[in-house]
């Protein structure tokens, strides 16, 4: 039906239901029907929440000490791995030969620095953040400019796609992974690359580890007691059952005989192990991932059109973190045009 065609009342009537909006991307002023909740700006691309007002964020300090406390509770642990391992190796590999005590020594100093400070690189490091702006306050924003964006209402900072609001650090964070309870922080643009080194390097101190407990717990075990192996005379299943009922009788026998250093050798054995395990996993599933050109959080919120399965993506990621850090940030270009409000 034309307008022409209705009484004048009702033209007035649906002029006062519509409401003025503004887009926080580029400020542009719009009217739009009151039911309308969300709207995306055909300018800059931006998506304005209409009923969307600033929120605080009140259990953020709680959520922040829980955090820290814990990254300080996996500082000791490593801390007690470190100098528990070298307290009980030390002697066993120096009382071997002098080369192997110095070649380990060598081999724990590198590991325990390299491990504990991209640690901390992966913990104490921003990871990474949107620019602080104003809401409407885009002066150069240009045509598509703030594409599919969102504005957050906690930190008053624009998003992108692979931009989320973490509750527990209390900020945005760009490229954001997931928020990792035992570094206490998100892994996001700026410390992705950390994170992944520190469970590379984690994972090499596990495994070397697991192999000096081992070979210390191989030199200190009491001698087993088999005596009553001669004994045996029976054959097929029968005798096989014997022989490893004994041989565990034997082993758990010798083990009661075991010092101190050998019970934190086959704690450090089982814990490092185990740990290994569980980060061997979550390395595959970050490198593929990134090798898919996603973020965890991008995999399991299913936007499958965030990249192409690329080994480029992985070389991208090891050789330039500016690549993957400036990604997702809008584009402001030098141009003094501006376009009509
Ligand atoms: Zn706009
Ligand atoms: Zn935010
Ligand atoms: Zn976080």
């Amino acid at each position: 039906m034309a307008e022409d065609d209705l009484p004048t009342e009702h033209i007035i009537a649906s002029l006062a239901e519509d409401r003025e909006s503004t887009c926080w991307g580029c400020g542009l002023r719009l009217l739009l029907p009151s039911g309308a909740s969300t709207f995306k700006c055909g300018w800059c691309g931006a998506i304005t929440l209409q009923t969307a007002q600033k929120q605080k964020d009140k259990s953020l300090k709680w959520r922040w000490l829980r955090d820290r406390g814990f990254v300080c509770v996996l500082l000791l642990f490593i801390l007690f791995v470190i100098c528990g391992g070298v307290w009980a190796v030390y002697p066993i590999v120096f009382s071997v030969s002098l080369f192997c005590g110095i070649f380990h020594s060598t081999v724990t100093i590198v590991l325990a620095v390299a491990t504990l400070s991209l640690f901390s690189l992966a913990a104490f490091r921003s990871p990474g953040t949107p620019p602080n702006v104003i809401w409407g306050s885009y002066p150069l924003v240009e045509k598509g400019d703030l594409e599919n964006y969102t504005f957050c209402n906690y930190c008053s900072k624009p998003k992108s796609r692979r931009t989320h609001h973490c509750r527990s650090c209390g900020m945005c964070v760009l490229d954001m992974d997931h928020h990792c309870p035992f570094i206490g922080n998100c892994v996001g643009a700026g410390n992705h690359k950390h994170f992944i080194m520190f469970l590379i390097s984690a994972i090499v101190s596990t495994i070397y580890i697991s192999i000096m407990a081992v070979y210390s717990l191989w030199h200190i075990w009491p001698p087993l007691s088999v005596h009553e192996l001669g004994r045996l005379n029976g054959s097929g299943s029968k005798f096989g059952w014997s022989l490893s009922k004994d041989i565990i009788h034997a082993v758990l026998r010798s083990t009661t005989l075991l010092s101190i250093r050998g019970f934190i050798l086959i704690y450090l054995f089982i814990s490092s192990f185990s740990l290994q395990i569980g980060l061997i996993v979550l390395l595959c599933q970050q490198l593929w991932y990134i090798y898919e050109g996603k973020t965890y959080l991008s995999h399991v919120s299913s936007q499958g059109d965030d990249g192409e399965k690329d080994c480029q993506n992985l070389l991208r990621f090891f050789g330039c973190p500016s690549v993957s850090f400036s990604r997702h940030l809008p584009i402001f270009r030098s141009s003094k045009k501006r376009h009509e409000k």
